[in-house]
Protein backbone atom coordinates (compact mmCIF):
# COMPACT_ATOMS: atom_id res chain seq x y z
CA UNK A 1 0.00 0.00 0.00
CA UNK A 2 1.01 3.50 -1.01
CA UNK A 3 2.02 5.91 1.78
CA UNK A 4 1.56 9.72 1.96
CA UNK A 5 5.19 11.23 2.05
CA UNK A 6 6.57 13.17 5.02
CA UNK A 7 6.68 16.23 3.59
CA UNK A 8 3.38 16.17 2.07
CA UNK A 9 1.99 14.84 5.19
CA UNK A 10 3.42 17.31 7.57
CA UNK A 11 2.65 20.26 4.78
CA UNK A 12 0.05 22.65 6.08
CA UNK A 13 -2.54 22.11 3.24
CA UNK A 14 -2.55 18.34 4.26
CA UNK A 15 -3.27 19.54 7.87
CA UNK A 16 -5.84 22.07 6.90
CA UNK A 17 -7.17 20.00 4.46
CA UNK A 18 -8.05 17.00 7.20
CA UNK A 19 -8.69 19.44 9.51
CA UNK A 20 -12.05 20.50 7.06
CA UNK A 21 -12.65 17.21 6.05
CA UNK A 22 -13.35 16.19 9.88
CA UNK A 23 -15.58 19.36 9.99
CA UNK A 24 -18.94 20.58 9.56
CA UNK A 25 -18.71 22.06 6.13
CA UNK A 26 -16.46 20.13 3.56
CA UNK A 27 -16.60 21.71 0.25
CA UNK A 28 -19.10 19.60 -2.07
CA UNK A 29 -16.50 19.03 -4.67
CA UNK A 30 -12.26 19.45 -4.00
CA UNK A 31 -9.58 19.36 -6.63
CA UNK A 32 -6.19 17.71 -5.22
CA UNK A 33 -3.44 19.10 -7.57
CA UNK A 34 0.02 17.09 -7.12
CA UNK A 35 2.24 14.20 -8.54
CA UNK A 36 0.63 11.49 -9.86
CA UNK A 37 2.62 9.53 -8.39
CA UNK A 38 0.49 10.06 -5.05
CA UNK A 39 -2.87 10.35 -6.15
CA UNK A 40 -4.01 6.84 -5.35
CA UNK A 41 -2.30 7.42 -1.83
CA UNK A 42 -4.01 10.81 -1.27
CA UNK A 43 -7.28 9.55 -2.35
CA UNK A 44 -7.28 6.44 -0.41
CA UNK A 45 -6.13 8.57 2.58
CA UNK A 46 -8.77 11.40 2.18
CA UNK A 47 -11.58 9.26 0.96
CA UNK A 48 -11.25 7.20 4.43
CA UNK A 49 -11.47 10.03 6.35
CA UNK A 50 -14.56 11.36 4.43
CA UNK A 51 -16.75 7.98 4.56
CA UNK A 52 -15.71 6.97 8.11
CA UNK A 53 -19.30 7.83 9.90
CA UNK A 54 -16.77 9.09 12.61
CA UNK A 55 -15.22 11.58 10.02
CA UNK A 56 -11.40 10.67 11.36
CA UNK A 57 -11.07 7.46 9.56
CA UNK A 58 -11.49 5.29 12.68
CA UNK A 59 -11.52 1.89 11.59
CA UNK A 60 -13.69 0.42 13.76
CA UNK A 61 -17.08 1.55 12.13
CA UNK A 62 -19.39 0.11 9.41
CA UNK A 63 -18.13 1.97 6.69
CA UNK A 64 -14.72 1.80 7.53
CA UNK A 65 -15.12 -1.98 8.20
CA UNK A 66 -16.36 -1.94 4.13
CA UNK A 67 -12.78 -1.21 2.49
CA UNK A 68 -11.27 -3.91 1.03
CA UNK A 69 -8.05 -3.68 -0.58
CA UNK A 70 -8.49 -0.14 -1.89
CA UNK A 71 -11.86 0.04 -2.88
CA UNK A 72 -15.12 0.56 -1.26
CA UNK A 73 -18.42 0.53 -2.16
CA UNK A 74 -19.19 4.18 -1.89
CA UNK A 75 -16.27 5.21 -3.36
CA UNK A 76 -17.14 5.33 -7.47
CA UNK A 77 -14.10 5.81 -9.13
CA UNK A 78 -14.72 6.61 -12.74
CA UNK A 79 -12.13 5.66 -14.75
CA UNK A 80 -9.42 3.30 -13.94
CA UNK A 81 -6.87 4.43 -16.33
CA UNK A 82 -6.60 8.05 -17.89
CA UNK A 83 -9.04 10.49 -17.82
CA UNK A 84 -13.30 9.24 -17.65
CA UNK A 85 -14.91 9.61 -20.86
CA UNK A 86 -18.78 11.35 -21.28
CA UNK A 87 -20.07 7.78 -20.85
CA UNK A 88 -18.09 7.23 -17.78
CA UNK A 89 -18.55 10.27 -16.24
CA UNK A 90 -22.45 9.30 -16.71
CA UNK A 91 -22.24 6.18 -15.82
CA UNK A 92 -20.43 7.74 -12.56
CA UNK A 93 -23.02 10.24 -12.35
CA UNK A 94 -25.77 7.57 -11.83
CA UNK A 95 -23.97 6.27 -9.35
CA UNK A 96 -23.76 8.56 -7.28
CA UNK A 97 -27.64 9.22 -7.22
CA UNK A 98 -28.51 6.25 -5.61
CA UNK A 99 -27.75 5.80 -2.18
CA UNK A 100 -24.80 4.79 0.09
CA UNK A 101 -24.37 1.83 1.18
CA UNK A 102 -22.82 2.10 4.25
CA UNK A 103 -21.36 5.49 4.46
CA UNK A 104 -23.26 8.75 5.06
CA UNK A 105 -22.79 9.82 1.27
CA UNK A 106 -20.79 8.79 -1.98
CA UNK A 107 -18.16 10.41 -3.07
CA UNK A 108 -17.33 10.54 -6.89
CA UNK A 109 -13.65 10.55 -8.10
CA UNK A 110 -12.34 12.27 -11.47
CA UNK A 111 -8.83 11.30 -12.19
CA UNK A 112 -6.66 13.11 -15.00
CA UNK A 113 -9.12 15.96 -14.03
CA UNK A 114 -6.70 18.16 -16.10
CA UNK A 115 -6.74 16.24 -19.10
CA UNK A 116 -10.57 15.94 -19.33
CA UNK A 117 -12.30 16.43 -22.79
CA UNK A 118 -14.64 19.32 -23.06
CA UNK A 119 -17.27 17.00 -23.32
CA UNK A 120 -16.29 15.07 -20.29
CA UNK A 121 -15.94 18.26 -18.37
CA UNK A 122 -19.57 19.75 -19.22
CA UNK A 123 -21.14 16.29 -18.07
CA UNK A 124 -19.90 17.28 -14.54
CA UNK A 125 -21.27 20.53 -14.27
CA UNK A 126 -24.65 19.56 -13.12
CA UNK A 127 -23.63 17.19 -10.25
CA UNK A 128 -20.71 19.39 -9.00
CA UNK A 129 -23.06 22.14 -8.80
CA UNK A 130 -26.10 20.49 -6.90
CA UNK A 131 -24.33 17.15 -6.15
CA UNK A 132 -27.17 14.99 -4.01
CA UNK A 133 -27.41 14.95 -0.69
CA UNK A 134 -24.37 14.01 1.16
CA UNK A 135 -22.04 13.21 -2.14
CA UNK A 136 -18.96 14.64 -3.11
CA UNK A 137 -16.68 14.98 -5.56
CA UNK A 138 -13.23 14.79 -5.70
CA UNK A 139 -10.90 16.00 -8.87
CA UNK A 140 -7.22 14.56 -9.73
CA UNK A 141 -5.05 16.14 -11.21
CA UNK A 142 -1.22 17.22 -12.07
CA UNK A 143 -1.55 20.63 -13.22
CA UNK A 144 -3.78 22.93 -12.46
CA UNK A 145 -5.77 23.25 -15.33
CA UNK A 146 -9.39 22.37 -15.09
CA UNK A 147 -11.74 24.07 -17.17
CA UNK A 148 -12.67 27.66 -16.01
CA UNK A 149 -16.46 26.46 -15.66
CA UNK A 150 -15.40 23.51 -13.55
CA UNK A 151 -12.67 25.33 -11.50
CA UNK A 152 -15.01 27.90 -10.36
CA UNK A 153 -16.93 25.48 -8.66
CA UNK A 154 -14.44 23.41 -7.24
CA UNK A 155 -12.35 24.11 -4.48
CA UNK A 156 -8.67 23.54 -5.45
CA UNK A 157 -5.79 22.26 -3.25
CA UNK A 158 -2.20 22.47 -5.15
CA UNK A 159 0.30 20.81 -3.01
CA UNK A 160 4.03 22.30 -3.53
CA UNK A 161 6.81 20.15 -4.41
CA UNK A 162 9.11 18.72 -1.77
CA UNK A 163 11.35 21.65 -1.17
CA UNK A 164 9.45 23.52 -3.20
CA UNK A 165 9.43 26.46 -0.05
CA UNK A 166 12.32 27.13 2.05
CA UNK A 167 11.39 27.77 5.30
CA UNK A 168 11.22 31.45 6.34
CA UNK A 169 10.79 33.14 9.50
CA UNK A 170 8.07 35.70 10.08
CA UNK A 171 8.55 38.71 11.75
CA UNK A 172 8.35 38.74 15.50
CA UNK A 173 7.81 42.13 17.43
CA UNK A 174 5.64 45.11 16.54
CA UNK A 175 8.71 47.21 15.37
CA UNK A 176 9.76 44.10 12.90
CA UNK A 177 6.25 43.48 11.58
CA UNK A 178 5.55 46.92 10.85
CA UNK A 179 8.92 46.95 8.97
CA UNK A 180 7.74 44.05 7.10
CA UNK A 181 4.08 45.55 5.89
CA UNK A 182 6.34 48.20 4.35
CA UNK A 183 8.31 46.27 2.67
CA UNK A 184 5.79 43.83 1.02
CA UNK A 185 3.44 46.88 -0.20
CA UNK A 186 5.49 46.83 -3.07
CA UNK A 187 4.82 43.27 -3.78
CA UNK A 188 2.30 42.04 -6.14
CA UNK A 189 0.23 39.43 -5.05
CA UNK A 190 2.25 36.46 -6.24
CA UNK A 191 5.44 37.48 -4.34
CA UNK A 192 3.00 37.85 -0.91
CA UNK A 193 1.95 34.09 -1.81
CA UNK A 194 5.33 32.84 -1.91
CA UNK A 195 6.28 34.85 0.59
CA UNK A 196 3.53 32.88 2.93
CA UNK A 197 4.29 29.51 1.92
CA UNK A 198 7.70 30.07 3.60
CA UNK A 199 6.30 31.50 6.99
CA UNK A 200 4.25 28.51 6.54
CA UNK A 201 7.14 26.29 6.07
CA UNK A 202 8.71 27.54 9.22
CA UNK A 203 5.51 27.96 11.25
CA UNK A 204 5.45 23.79 10.39
CA UNK A 205 8.69 23.14 11.46
CA UNK A 206 8.03 24.16 14.65
CA UNK A 207 5.13 22.86 15.17
CA UNK A 208 2.32 25.67 15.00
CA UNK A 209 0.07 23.71 12.53
CA UNK A 210 -2.98 26.34 13.75
CA UNK A 211 -0.87 29.32 12.21
CA UNK A 212 0.25 27.83 9.57
CA UNK A 213 -2.89 26.63 8.54
CA UNK A 214 -4.73 30.15 9.15
CA UNK A 215 -1.89 31.35 6.53
CA UNK A 216 -3.09 28.52 4.28
CA UNK A 217 -6.77 29.14 4.35
CA UNK A 218 -5.96 33.03 3.71
CA UNK A 219 -4.07 32.03 0.74
CA UNK A 220 -6.94 30.13 -0.27
CA UNK A 221 -9.57 32.83 0.54
CA UNK A 222 -7.07 35.42 -1.66
CA UNK A 223 -7.38 33.03 -4.44
CA UNK A 224 -11.55 33.49 -4.13
CA UNK A 225 -11.54 37.42 -3.70
CA UNK A 226 -9.86 40.15 -4.45
CA UNK A 227 -8.34 40.91 -1.18
CA UNK A 228 -5.18 43.55 -1.83
CA UNK A 229 -1.65 43.11 -0.60
CA UNK A 230 -1.97 45.55 1.87
CA UNK A 231 -5.06 43.83 3.64
CA UNK A 232 -3.51 40.01 3.28
CA UNK A 233 -0.24 41.70 5.33
CA UNK A 234 -2.80 43.04 7.87
CA UNK A 235 -4.58 39.59 8.15
CA UNK A 236 -1.19 38.03 8.18
CA UNK A 237 -0.32 40.09 11.18
CA UNK A 238 -3.48 39.45 12.84
CA UNK A 239 -3.13 35.68 12.37
CA UNK A 240 0.16 35.20 13.39
CA UNK A 241 1.73 38.12 15.89
CA UNK A 242 -1.69 39.44 17.31
CA UNK A 243 -3.02 35.13 16.92
CA UNK A 244 -6.38 36.60 16.27
CA UNK A 245 -8.78 33.65 15.26
CA UNK A 246 -9.00 32.96 11.52
CA UNK A 247 -12.91 33.37 11.57
CA UNK A 248 -12.56 37.43 13.56
CA UNK A 249 -9.55 38.65 11.73
CA UNK A 250 -11.52 37.84 8.60
CA UNK A 251 -15.00 38.95 9.45
CA UNK A 252 -12.87 42.34 9.98
CA UNK A 253 -11.93 42.56 6.98
CA UNK A 254 -14.76 41.41 4.73
ZN1 LIG B 1 -14.82 4.85 10.66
Amino acid sequence: MLNIPAFLKSSPLWLNLKDKLAGEVTPSAIALCLSGSLHSALLLEISKIMLCLNKDGCGRCLSCMAWSEGSHPDLIVSSEQGPPSVDQCREMIDELHLKAVVSSGRIGVVPCADKLNINSANSLLKITEEPPAGCRLIFLMEENRLIPTLRSRIWTIVFPEEDTFPPLSPPSGKAQWMGWLERISSFDREQLILELQGFIGFLVQKKLYLKASNLSQLIFLAGQTNLSVSMMGDMVFLLIEEEYPFESVFDRIW
